[in-house]
């Protein structure tokens, strides 16, 4: 039989239990929904204040994204790079990159590619290369963080990770407030999750600005290898695509280095104008 639970109790296990709630002697908290815990609150107040002291581009970011396990794991990232750097190397705006389809650099960079298109199919007869030739904007960026499982998944580590290491109750006798972030701010840098993120931080993938390039080796219509990450070592590695892609591109350019080491993309590489 459904009942239907009443709406003050269905609110209470919603928000959480009430602090005090008691137990006799021998009964066990089972299922009892705490109250939100000091960590909990003192994660939000901190994340809050780093959040701030971030260049504006990266607070625009973390404001696009609602996980908060998303957020915080941004954050970790956000606070390893300067403002310059964020500037620099920031994901164009649509005008940046139609002025940037409009250059001699960028005819220099699809001639590259013609060259190791061309030293690839010479090297593999019946196969070829193709090469995404894409702007990732902002947004598109910003959907993978959102969207993509090893960011949840590293995310999530660092929240139970971060939530232990703030209910530290050491932490709270000895330490001055300041002190508290310093620690925090220390925790958060030295924190390296078990999975390793699959993307990169929004606005700073190397395809935001034209200076990488994704390849997939084709044989007529059919992907023979993609840009998956699970069929890595057997399509990729163990059939010797990886070393085919890298012969052909050392050979037939000197403006690409790869491929990408962390997280391994054996068909990603950097592009040098
Ligand atoms: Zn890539």
């Amino acid at each position: 039989m459904i009942r239907i639970v009443s709406f003050p109790l269905f609110l209470l296990l919603l928000l959480g239990w009430p602090t005090a709630v008691s137990l006799s002697a021998g009964q066990r908290p089972s299922r009892i929904l705490q109250p939100r815990s000091e960590a909990d609150s003192a994660l939000d107040l901190y994340m809050n204040v780093l959040g701030a002291s971030l260049h504006q581009k990266a607070r625009g970011a973390l404001a696009g994204i609602p996980s908060r396990p998303r957020r915080l794991l941004a954050l970790k990232y956000y606070l390893n790079r300067t403002a310059e750097e964020i500037e620099r190397k920031w994901a164009w705006s649509q005008a940046e990159a139609s002025a940037y389809r409009s250059s001699g650099e960028y005819q220099d960079a699809l001639r590259e590619l013609v060259a190791v298109r061309s030293y690839f199919a010479m090297l593999s007869p019946g196969y070829r290369l193709e090469a995404k030739v894409e702007i990732r904007s902002f947004g598109a960026q910003l959907g993978k963080w959102n969207s993509v499982g090893s960011i949840g998944s590293a995310g999530g580590e660092l929240i139970t990770a971060a939530l232990t290491f703030l209910a530290d109750s050491s932490l709270v006798v000895t330490d001055s407030s300041s002190n508290r972030l310093s620690r925090f701010i220390g925790f958060l840098h030295d924190f390296e999750p078990k999975q390793m993120p699959t993307v990169a931080l929004p606005g700073l993938s190397q395809h935001g600005q034209f200076r990488a390039f994704d390849f997939r080796v084709m044989k007529g219509g059919r992907v023979v290898a993609g840009t998956v990450a699970r069929t890595i070592p057997a399509v990729w590695d163990r059939a010797g695509w990886t070393e085919k892609l890298r012969e052909a591109i050392c050979t037939a350019s000197r403006k690409f280095d790869g491929p990408l080491p962390e997280p391994y993309e054996p068909w990603h590489y950097a592009y040098h104008p």
